[in-house]
């Protein structure tokens, strides 16, 4: 076989990407026949994965994959309880681990340190690691180069700079690069940007997570990762509002922080300017194409209210891992009924996540009165009602189980 030549290639070595290429290694019988390609650039959000400001909460179903893998961040903070609240009126709702039987609802990491422990063990791991040029990936069966480049047993063609590359399986991990292939195409939400930051509280409550619910959009106040004494901030807001607050001093917009928030943890003090993030939403109804299959935000693109994209494609990357386990075995035959099946377990999953985070991003912004009272009453009766709080919570900490 030839070094050009490979059963499966990945394109995109973001957490979802590298993931899925190490339990493909650990089923593989020669992982140097997995290629994962990757190219550090800054992307949509235009931060480089190592500079990446984002904290990101990480559920139980998460972390237990990311333990298997050894990539497990040194740096963490659990979360103990979660607070949902709406600003200025009626409903709140408390989600404790003692009513789901488990120690912490989730776990906060970097973004950064993950994507770096993911990287650094899959160059660990026997992988055809390609650093180097953004690669591009297309069916060659489908294309007006055929008989030039596909063979029939290696039809999905990579060009990364001046080389060109074969596979018989493509996997388009690759974020929100909008490629042909199976990947999808990002809607930048107009309605809300994400101002993210650091912050210290005058009334801290070690382990909590506050999800406020406002009129410009969702306020997520939640333990960050370097210690306990300090809080991320996910502030979701009018585009026209965050340009006023990052022209604010550091002082001004702390006290514009705590008038959105409320007093639950006193003041809170900004300790660095907030970084800006375009949020972008998008699902891809056809993530499987011929022999290519997206994965991860290059198949859906959520909103960050209640943390769920990356859990997502970490649920994506196992189940696809899982699917391809008889066809890693003998690669000579072809994909596609794997990747059949595997789009038919993540549909739902896929879908429900999707709207549940679309519909609460917005429920609570419409304007319209009785709409936000309804959606107040829903957490006030999500917080009498247990059995009513419990599935969504476990969807949100699990993931929806097939
Ligand atoms: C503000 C914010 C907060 C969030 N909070 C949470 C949270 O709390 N919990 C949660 O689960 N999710 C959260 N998310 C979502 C989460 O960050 C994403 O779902 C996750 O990063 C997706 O991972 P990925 O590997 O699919 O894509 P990415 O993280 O985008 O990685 C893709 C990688 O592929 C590389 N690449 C792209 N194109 C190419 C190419 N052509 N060739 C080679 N390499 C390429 C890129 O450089 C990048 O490193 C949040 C998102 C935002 C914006």
């Amino acid at each position: 076989m030839k070094n050009d030549e490979f059963d499966i290639a990945i394109v995109g070595g973001g957490p979802t990407g590298t993931a899925l290429a190490l339990m493909l290694a650990k089923l593989a019988p020669d992982p140097t026949r997995i290629a994962l390609f990757h190219h550090d650039d800054v992307g949509r959000y235009g931060y480089q994965a190592t500079l990446d400001p984002r904290v990101i909460a990480i559920n139980e179903g998460s972390r237990i994959v990311l333990n298997d893998l050894g990539t497990w961040p040194k740096k963490f903070q659990a979360i103990q309880k979660v607070h949902v609240s709406q600003r200025g009126r009626l409903g709140r709702t408390v989600i404790d681990p003692k009513d789901f039987k488990v120690e912490a609802l989730g776990h906060i990491v970097r973004y950064a340190e993950l994507h770096s422990l993911l990287l650094g063990a899959a160059k660990r791991a026997g992988l055809t690691v390609l650093m180097g040029d953004t690669a591009v990936m297309a069916d060659g069966s489908q294309s007006n180069q055929k008989s030039d480049l596909a063979q029939d047993d290696f039809p999905i063609v990579m060009t990364q700079g001046e080389q060109t590359y074969r596979s018989r399986l493509g996997v388009q991990a690759d974020g929100m690069h909008n490629q042909q292939g199976a990947g999808n195409t990002p809607e930048p939400n107009a309605k809300q940007v994400a101002l993210l930051g650091c912050a210290v509280a005058s009334v801290p409550r070690p382990g909590w997570a506050f999800e406020r619910f406002t009129q410009d959009g969702p306020l997520a106040i939640l333990p960050h990762p370097d210690s306990v004494a300090t809080q991320s901030v996910v502030w979701c807001c009018k585009p026209e509002q965050a340009e006023t607050i990052m022209a604010m001093s550091l002082a001004e917009a702390s006290s514009a922080l705590t008038q959105a928030f409320g007093d639950r943890l006193g003041y809170l003090t900004l300790t660095q300017p907030l970084n800006r993030f375009q949020l972008y939403q998008s699902l891809n109804p056809q993530p499987v194409k011929g022999r290519i299959v997206a994965i991860g935000n290059a198949a859906q693109t959520l909103h960050p209210v209640a943390g769920q994209g990356l859990n997502l494609g970490l649920r994506d990357a196992a189940t696809l891992t899982h699917c391809l386990r008889d066809w890693a075995a003998n690669p000579t035959r072809s994909p596609e009924k794997s990747l059949n099946i595997y789009d038919n377990l993540r549909k739902n999953d896929r879908q429900i996540t999707s709207k549940l985070t679309s519909f609460m991003s917005g429920i609570f912004t419409t304007g319209w009165s009785p709409i936000e009272h309804a959606a107040g009453l829903t957490l006030l009766t999500l917080d009498t009602l247990p059995f009513l709080r419990a599935p969504l919570a476990r969807h949100l900490m699990q993931g929806l189980r097939q």
